[in-house]
């Protein structure tokens, strides 16, 4: 990684631009290829990151697109709603055979416009969706059983109490680009099997990627219309997608500063939104650490898909006392790490924006007192979005290494004396998407675990918990609201209803019209008889109603 000395401010604030800014819109030309199919369309190109090589062009979706598909997505509910459990098993079952049958051309495609490697891309974005495709297939139904046999009260008796789950409309589900097809299918997924229709928008830079969610699901023989894609900029298309006054539910991935403002659109109209936001993942390596697995560990989960992972670790916290045994492992493992395209454990970063982020991060550490423990192996090429991976020691609070999301290969390490000076630290960063703590001591582990702030924590192990299909995941504090995956995280695709059926053959309560003049009194006993502590109160309660149950007998039957 080379300091630079015209870098850009190294806010994150203004993101949405991020994806636009990498990206060149054109409006059409008589020798416009896409013309023919989109008239007088404007288009965007989509780079390779690796080799800047252009890759492919798409149409840049505006708000009267938006509202068509809008208008086809409330259409298609009317029927899918009403689709059953076996045949969207039915649907779920041959899709995921689909994708594992081309999951090798796919992880290609996704690895083309993002930069990362095929491996990253068959692992966390192919292996995820397919996974949670058939755990899904197999589970919904059971997910979304009504809850039925619950317990009622004395004072209403003998109602059957249950609750069940209905689908809530159109959901809109926008995704980001660090796992373009990961992020998309995961949403995609769920709200589809609760019955929904899905519009998804995701981010311009990784197109193709939603093409993909979309050709799975026409293979699995989802009915036209159920899912469609929006092509287009989050600042026009996916704008005008959460403006859109027809939309029942927003699934939002990306950035906090996006994210809050999806959430103020959700608001003024009164719709569910679900947020996944930034994160500033900690690992903690406690005395107590195998200290190899834990050196693999902070390695992988730091530099998988070259550090652009929201649940990727950020900054390492080590007990002082196995400080060198650490980097003596960590070292060798991160030295040995080797960057390139397709081939690579490395791919490169997804946009130069970020990758400015990340720049200007090291200089203001730099400058703040800390010091690069290694920086390497040089780059490939100067055509790509390259990045080396970089560890930096004595990293303090202060430094925006410490208190921002990097979201790149660049990585802060602290050595602490406690390990609640650990916790503490781990603590007082605004974001709580998920965190690790690596030890062989798992009361220890587990007192990590619940002590950090954080929507997910993986013990001896990283990135984990988001792969685990029945395992909710959000995250907490700045990095999110809502849940997805999971028994919770399915039902959050729906709306729950509340039925309370009676049993009872009676004409009528003992509260409703004509009362008793004596009903206030009656209501008063029972509710003595029911829950007063002092015992000499209830059987009070009791000889006063006793004399009176004909009365009430002969008023409700
Ligand atoms: P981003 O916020 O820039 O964009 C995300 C999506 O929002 C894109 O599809 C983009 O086109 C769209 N968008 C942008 N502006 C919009 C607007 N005004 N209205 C509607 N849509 C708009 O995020 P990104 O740069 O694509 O992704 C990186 C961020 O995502 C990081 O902060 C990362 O931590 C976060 N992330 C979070 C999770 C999680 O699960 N919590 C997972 C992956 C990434």
């Amino acid at each position: 990684m080379q300091l630079e000395n015209d870098l850009a401010p190294s806010s994150t604030r203004h993101r949405h631009s991020v994806t636009e800014q990498c990206l060149s819109i054109t409006n059409p030309s008589p020798s416009d290829p896409y013309e023919d199919h989109f008239h007088k369309r404007r288009t965007f190109v989509i780079k390779d990151p690796a080799t800047g090589r252009e890759i492919d062009r798409y149409p840049l979706m505006d708000k009267e697109d938006v509202g068509r598909v809008v208008a086809t997505a409330r259409d298609k509910f009317v029927s899918w709603s009403q689709s059953t459990f076996t045949e969207r098993k039915r649907i779920f079952v041959k899709a995921s055979q689909y994708l594992a049958a081309n999951a090798g051309r796919f992880a290609e495609q996704i690895a083309a416009e993002n930069g990362k490697t095929k491996m990253d891309a068959l692992l966390c974005d192919v292996y995820c969706a397919v996974d949670l495709l058939k755990h899904t297939a197999k589970h919904a139904e059971k997910y979304l059983k009504p809850v039925k046999g619950l317990p009622g009260t004395m004072v209403v008796p003998m109602r059957k109490n249950s609750y069940i789950f209905q689908p809530k409309g159109v959901v809109g589900v926008i995704s980001p680009w660090n796992y373009p097809f990961g992020l998309s299918m995961s949403p995609v997924i769920s709200a589809i099997a609760a019955g929904n229709t899905v519009i998804l928008k995701p981010s311009s830079q990784t197109t193709r990627s939603g093409m993909i969610v979309k050709e799975i699901f026409d293979n699995g023989g989802l009915p036209e219309g159920v899912l469609q894609i929006l092509t287009g900029t989050g600042s026009l298309t996916g704008q005008a997608l959460i403006e859109h006054a027809d939309i029942d539910m927003l699934f939002f991935t990306g950035s906090t500063d996006v994210g809050l403002e999806v959430s103020a659109h959700a608001a003024k109209r009164l719709i569910p939104v679900i947020l996944e936001l930034g994160g500033k993942d900690v690992a903690i390596v406690t005395k107590n650490a195998d200290l190899d697995r834990a050196a693999h560990g902070v390695a992988w989960g730091a530099f998988v898909n070259t550090g652009q992972t929201c649940i990727g670790t950020e900054i390492v916290l080590v007990d002082r006392a196995v400080y060198d045994a650490f980097m003596d492992k960590l070292l060798p493992i991160v030295k040995g790490l080797k960057l390139g395209k397709g081939v690579g454990e490395l791919g490169s970063m997804t946009m130069e924006s970020q990758r400015k982020i990340v720049l200007a991060q090291l200089e203001d550490a730099v400058r703040k007192g800390a010091k690069v423990i290694y920086s390497g192996p040089s780059v490939p090429d100067d055509k790509g979005l390259w990045c080396t991976p970089t560890l930096l020691g004595d990293v303090t609070p202060d430094m925006d290494v410490f208190r921002e999301e990097t979201f790149g290969p660049l990585k802060g390490i602290i050595a602490y004396d406690t390990l609640e000076e650990a916790i503490g630290l781990a603590n007082s960063v605004k974001y709580g998407l998920s965190g690790c703590v690596y030890t062989k001591d798992m009361k220890e582990g587990n007192y990590v675990a619940e002590q950090l702030k954080v929507g997910s924590v993986n013990i001896n192990d990283c990135l984990c918990t988001f792969a685990m299909p029945a395992l909710p995941f959000g995250g907490v504090k700045k990095s999110g609201l809502g849940y997805y995956h999971g028994e919770i995280g399915l039902r959050a695709f729906t709306d729950i209803k509340s039925i309370t059926e009676n049993t009872l053959p009676m004409k009528k309560e003992l509260q409703w019209y004509p009362v008793l003049d004596d009903t206030v009194e009656i209501l008063e006993e029972v509710i003595h008889l029911l829950y007063s502590g002092n015992f000499f109160r209830r059987i009070q309660a009791y000889l006063k109603l006793l004399p009176k149950v004909p009365k009430i007998i002969k008023s409700i039957w």
